[in-house]
This record gives structure tokens, C-alpha cells and sequence, in this order.
């Protein structure tokens, strides 16, 4: 029932900002942010003017402040997890400079408690938990790619896995046959049989890529979410590696954790399927063109260009225009499917609260007042 109250709002998509909080060590520092409100109201100071003369209000669907748990906000989102077990596609994805709190959002800080855990992780244990709620009606299966988006290419972070891989030799084995074939998951019901086991409580590995998979990336079963944090953690590492070559790669390339969900209506027979698409994105800061050359600002470009792309397609989609342009880049090319149509998109916008970063901040609430 909420999403029919989101349906009747701007095509589906919606956009919540969070302000994280000064970090431990910056007590005194001075915030830009005047109040909060219920009604997903933001204001906003110009640290240059103070007083109401440099106050900016800003609007959202929902706004959360400094205090906000990983928990609160994520009892706003699992209705769209719903919506992905009802067979939906879904895009969850965080915005903002770097050092604004995008990758807490989505994932958490390293070595996250379960409490801490971000988007990522509370969504792969709330859709196996609903999935295990139906088991008597439905048997879902569910596979994950994780990729990045690096000068306008798509890296498959998992192409080498070798972690949660080892607790399945045996899949393993016939995986990789399957991969000499070329025809990988085409027999999947043999194997949903051998893993077939208690534990799994209605979740059957291995999802059937429904022409909605990110293209060329490996597809990873998922039986549980030990499985899925194996998984992202394993990732992850591989982006943060080529990172130590490239100073801080993670933060000028796009990370994309994509679930597919395939769920089997035991009664009537047919398939329902749904793909969610968790996008941690690069840092929006604006790089002065001045100071960077070569590399650095060929990133810098990319970076760019994608993330216009990004807001120039889901403001058509909020516009309802009948031109949405998802050719412009990889990044909106890979999350078409979830982007316009039936889908449904929740943008965060990312704060960073201190005085310092108010330009920062101000251009990041434009793009955001932009689309919603
Ligand atoms: P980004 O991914 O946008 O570069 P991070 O997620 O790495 O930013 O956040 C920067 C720092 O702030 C990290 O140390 C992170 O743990 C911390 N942080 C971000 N958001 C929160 C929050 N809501 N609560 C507590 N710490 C946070
Ligand atoms: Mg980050």
C-alpha cells in the first residue's frame, strides 16, 4: 500500500537526504544545517551570511539528521525490498562528496556491526527473510553481481572469486563447466537440487539472468546473507586493491551491487522475477580543472559526465518526458532496467554537515532539488 501512495508521486521515484554527523574529534565545529523538519524539510545556512538573509529550504521525501541509526532508515526503505520480492526493479543509490557518509549509508563502516550494517547487508536479510515467510507459495532464488564503473567501464569485481565459492566445491566444479559451455545456468535445476537443504528454508541458489544482468559480469548464488556479506566484503577488496595504485580509486568510481531475485509461484508454476540495483557512486565533488591534469582528470571527466547523465535521466523520468537518455553513459546504460518504466528509485543525498563543505553541499542539494 505504500507504493501505491509512491506511484502516485513523481514516477516512482524518491529521494530522502541524511546528514551525517561530525565524526568523533570534531566537536565545535560549526554546522550548516538550521532544522529538520517531519515534512522532509531541510534548511540550510550559508556560513557567509549568516542570519535568515543566507537560509535555504530545501525539500524531500523524507530528511534524515545526525542521529539517525542505519535501522530507522532502513524501516523506510524495506518497502522497496517488498517490491523486489513482488517482482519489481528497484534502484537504491547515494549521492554526494566524498566523505559525506555514501558508503556508511549503503554498507557501513568497515568491519560493521550487525547493527551498523548499511543498505547493502539489511537488504539481502530482509528479502531472504520474506522469501523464507513464503516459502509455502513461492521458491525464490537469488544470485548477485557486484561491479564498478571506472572511466566509463565496467570492472566485475567478483570475475576472480574465490571466497564463499570454497563452502560449494561442488557447485564450483560444475559452474566452471558450465562456464566452458558457455550456457552456465541453463541446468540450474540440477543443481538447486544438490544444494537443496533445510537451512536454505525456501531460498534455492543460483538466479536465472532474466536479460536484465549486467552484461559480461559473473552471477553469484546467494543462500544466505553470510553468503552476500562474503560476497560484497570480497568485492569490495578488489575494488579498494587497484585503489592503492590509483590514490583513492574507491571514491571516483561507481560500485554497483545487483540482486536478482527469481521466485517460483509453487502452485500456479510461473516465474516472477526482480532485480535491485544498491549504487554507492563516485564522489560529486567538482574537481578545479586547473589543478588536475592527465589521469586525474580524465576521472574527473568521467565522473562528470556520468553523473549529469544520471541526473538528466531521472529528471526526464520525473518530467515523464518521452525521451529518457540512458545512452549517455555506462552507469545509466547498466541501471536502465531499473530506472523509469515499472521501477522504482530512491535517491539518497549525502551530507557532510560542516561549514567547510557548504559549497559542496549546496551543489549537491541542486542536483537533488533538480530531480525531485
Ligand atoms: P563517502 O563514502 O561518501 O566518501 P563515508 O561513508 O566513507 O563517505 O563516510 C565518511 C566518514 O564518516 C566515515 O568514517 C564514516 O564511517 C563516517 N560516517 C558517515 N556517515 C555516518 C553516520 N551516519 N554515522 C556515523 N558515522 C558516519
Ligand atoms: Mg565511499
Amino acid at each position: 500500500k505504500l507504493f501505491n501512495e509512491i506511484q502516485d508521486l513523481r514516477g516512482n521515484i524518491r529521494v530522502f537526504c541524511r546528514v551525517r554527523p561530525f565524526l568523533p574529534g570534531q566537536n565545535g565545529k560549526q554546522t550548516i544545517v538550521e532544522s529538520i523538519g517531519d515534512n522532509g524539510q531541510l534548511v540550510v545556512t550559508n556560513p557567509a551570511k549568516p542570519g535568515k538573509e543566507g537560509q535555504k529550504t530545501f525539500k524531500f521525501n523524507k530528511v534524515f539528521g545526525p542521529a539517525a541509526t542505519q535501522g530507522e532508515v532502513f524501516a523506510d526503505i524495506q518497502p522497496f525490498i517488498q517490491s523486489v520480492v513482488d517482482g519489481y526493479n528497484v534502484c537504491i543509490f547515494a549521492y554526494g562528496q566524498t566523505g559525506s557518509g555514501k558508503t556508511y549509508t549503503m554498507t557501513g563502516p568497515n568491519d560493521a556491526t550487525e547493527e551498523e550494517w548499511g543498505v547493502n547487508f539489511r537488504a539481502l536479510n530482509n528479502l531472504f527473510k520474506i522469501s523464507q515467510n513464503r516459502r509455502s507459495t513461492f521458491q525464490y532464488e537469488v544470485g548477485v553481481q557486484v561491479v564498478e564503473i571506472y572511466n566509463d567501464q565496467v570492472r566485475d569485481l567478483l570475475s576472480n572469486r574465490t571466497g564463499p565459492a570454497k563452502k560449494y566445491p561442488f557447485f564450483h566444479r560444475i559452474h566452471s563447466l558450465f562456464k566452458c559451455f558457455s550456457f552456465r545456468y541453463y541446468c540450474c535445476d540440477i543443481v538447486i537440487f544438490v544444494f537443496l537443504n533445510p537451512h536454505t528454508m525456501g531460498v534455492t541458489s543460483i538466479s536465472q539472468p532474466n536479460g536484465l544482468a549486467v552484461p559480461d559480469a559473473s552471477m553469484h548464488p546467494v543462500l544466505s546473507t553470510t553468503d552476500v556479506i562474503d560476497l560484497i566484503n570480497l568485492g569490495f577488496k578488489n575494488r579498494t586493491v587497484s585503489a592503492t595504485a590509483l590514490n583513492e580509486r574507491s571514491s571516483r568510481s561507481h560500485s554497483i551491487v545487483t540482486v536478482h531475485v527469481r521466485g517460483k509461484d509453487l502452485k500456479a508454476g510461473n516465474y516472477i522475477y526482480g532485480n535491485l540495483h544498491l549504487v554507492d557512486l563516485a564522489g560529486s565533488e567538482r574537481v578545479d580543472r586547473s589543478e588536475v591534469t592527465g589521469d586525474r582528470l580524465k576521472e574527473a571527466q568521467h565522473i562528470n559526465k556520468s553523473l549529469s547523465s544520471l541526473g538528466d535521466v531521472i529528471f526526464a523520468l520525473a518530467q515523464k518526458s518521452p525521451h529518457v537518455p540512458y545512452r549517455n553513459s555506462k552507469l545509466t546504460q547498466v541501471l536502465q532496467s531499473s530506472l523509469g518504466g515499472q521501477a522504482k528509485t530512491l535517491m539518497f543525498v549525502q551530507l557532510n554537515p560542516d561549514v567547510t563543505s557548504y559549497s559542496e553541499s549546496l551543489s549537491t542539494l541542486k542536483f537533488a532539488e533538480r530531480v525531485s
